[in-house]
């Protein structure tokens, strides 16, 4: 059968529930309409009337946006993005269709990124008040989004008040005199020697030094010290009697550097204290290192760890849409993953994203007239995957940033004017570059932007929870290189994903594809998801997917 668009619309919705409702009188429908000669198919937005299957409280398999507040919307007109700005932004990240939000650090630091935190128990004044936030909270909730916050205990800021005491403390002792927690318990929170490794600092004026394995104004917690867990218990309660939903867990394999089994019993400690307190809580974690490794911290039961193997420049997303992998290896890597974390944990979700805050933007990655189209389908990509899929801020609207770290936490884009109301300045030291696509402004208004791509996407996940949830098998028989072929099942149901990655339309004799029982030419379009004019057909058991493009089926 073949599905056809007509330039005449109120026609086209017709056909669409016809599509929707029975594929065999959409075939006829088609071919009636075909004689008279049009063009583009109905089917292609058909599925966009379909209901939605929104996910429950309490379920973590969801649809995610990074958000870096700083670059996000400002309220006040200082040029920093704030709580009240993002929360002005809600209805913008309901309509996406997100139904979480990972918030960046938001406790008060003396970074413009906050990643080395001055006081655990509070918001940046920058970004507002406990109160704003609370506001922020309670809005995000009754649009049914959930809200984590970055939680960054393996290590403090310098101008931590326990770094600082603890620092006085190692100066005003005596040449040959060891510390003693008794008398400044703070001593115990970090990590002091006498022998300088890597990833040591100096206490000025003294022959100690600290950990601070990222940088010294970052000093590493001490997690053998009782002292420090019960602070991070104190601090964790805090933040879930607020009424957050989880915490996305910074930098997990460097709690005890270079030793991952230590590491994950912390994390095991953490995991279990904060399902103690709220059992429905979600905990995300970032072990930015191989996927066996980061696999094992499974072991420790935390909800999910990032699947760094798909993301980024050498991710399995990029590389299939570079060419330099097939595109089977999607289908391949995504069944392997699930596997490979379910041997570590039955209960695991994984946590699959694209780009973060320290990665180079999609835009960049693909240069030439097929860059959009590429950056379209990647998007896709990840959030086909079962899982809680993570999506960072500005990546709907493609935009750039590469380089150094403030590059990458660009203002969101929300217009070409730089002073329009919400726009943020950015970090200090970006540098000045022009962004590759439109802003909201524009990209909104046009049918086919990524804005309006990703918004589908996102929507046909919002649409089935078998793509949230599926048991991903590749039809690796079916997949070439340029064409990968995945069923996932949950509850007995089945759902059949076919993308193209290739320049030119490529086909697939898909007579040995079953869907719930039925062919290809009777099962029903749950999605198409397009980046030019050109739509799917599909005749008897042959499909034909145009350039870069993605078939869903049920
Ligand atoms: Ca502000």
């Amino acid at each position: 059968m073949k599905f056809k668009k007509f330039a005449h619309k109120a026609l086209a919705l017709v056909l669409a529930t016809v599509v929707a409702t029975s594929a065999a009188a959409c075939g006829k429908q088609a071919d009636t309409q075909s004689e008279a000669g049009k063009t583009v198919d109905a089917a292609a937005t058909a599925w966009k009337e379909n209901a939605l299957q929104m996910p429950q409280e309490g379920d973590h398999f969801r649809t995610y946006y990074e958000v870096f507040v700083y670059s996000y919307c400002d309220s006040d007109g200082d040029g920093i993005g704030d709580i009240n700005g993002l929360r002005s932004k809600l209805d913008y990240i309901q309509d996406m269709g997100y139904t979480g939000i990972w918030l960046m650090p938001v406790m008060p630091s003396p970074s413009y990124h906050k990643y080395d935190t001055t006081d655990y128990l509070n918001i940046d004044s920058a970004y507002g008040t406990l109160d704003d936030f609370k506001a922020f909270l309670a809005d995000c909730h009754e649009r049914n989004i959930e809200v984590i916050i970055d939680f960054v205990m393996n290590h403090s800021s310098s101008e931590h008040p326990w770094f600082k005491e603890a620092y006085k403390y190692m100066q005003s002792l005596g040449k040959d005199e060891e510390p003693d927690a008794s008398k400044c318990p703070y001593v115990d929170y970090y990590n002091f020697t006498k022998s300088q490794e890597g990833g040591y600092s100096e206490v000025s004026g003294t022959d100690w030094y600290y950990e601070a394995q990222f940088w010294y104004g970052m000093p590493d917690l001490n997690w053998d010290s009782e002292a420090v867990k019960n602070e991070f218990k104190d601090i964790a309660k805090f933040w879930l009697d607020l009424g957050v939903d989880g915490f996305r867990l910074d930098a997990v394999i460097y709690f005890y550097f270079g030793n991952h089994e230590k590491s994950i019993e912390v994390l095991k400690w953490f995991n279990d204290y904060v399902k103690s307190v709220k059992p429905s809580a979600y905990i995300v974690c970032e072990g930015w290192t191989d996927q066996n490794t980061y696999a094992k911290y499974y072991d420790s039961g935390v909800d999910s760890m990032f699947d760094f193997a798909f993301a980024d420049q050498g991710g399995v997303i990029a590389k299939v849409l570079k060419g330099t992998a097939p595109a089977g290896s999607y289908g391949a890597m995504s069944e392997k993953a699930q596997e490979l974390y379910a041997s570590h944990n039955e209960n695991a979700i994984d946590a699959p994203f694209y780009t973060n805050h320290d990665m180079a933007r999609s835009a960049g990655f693909y240069p030439g007239d097929l860059g959009e189209a590429r950056v379209k389908m990647a998007q896709a990509l990840n959030l086909l995957m079962t899982g809680n899929v993570f999506v960072y801020y500005g990546e709907e609207l493609g935009m750039k940033g590469s380089g150094k770290d403030e590059n990458k936490r660009a203002p969101m884009y929300w217009s070409k004017d730089a002073n329009a109301q919400g726009m943020c300045k950015g970090p200090q030291g970006m540098d000045s570059f022009e962004m590759k696509f439109d802003s909201y402004e524009e990209q909104s208004k046009a049918d086919d932007s990524i804005y309006n791509y990703v918004k589908s996407a996102i929507l046909l996940r919002n649409q089935n929870e078998i793509i949230r949830k599926g048991k991903v098998q590749n039809l690796s028989d079916l997949s070439t290189d340029y064409v990968d072929v995945i069923k996932k099942t949950y509850n007995d149901e089945e759902i059949v994903i076919l993308l193209n990655v290739a320049e030119e339309a490529q086909t697939v004799d898909a007579t040995s594809l079953n869907i719930n029982g039925k062919t290809v030419e009777n099962a029903e379009v749950a999605g198409e998801l397009l980046t030019g004019d050109e739509t799917v057909t599909i005749e008897k058991n042959t499909i034909t997917l145009p350039a870069f493009s993605i078939l869903v089926l049920k």
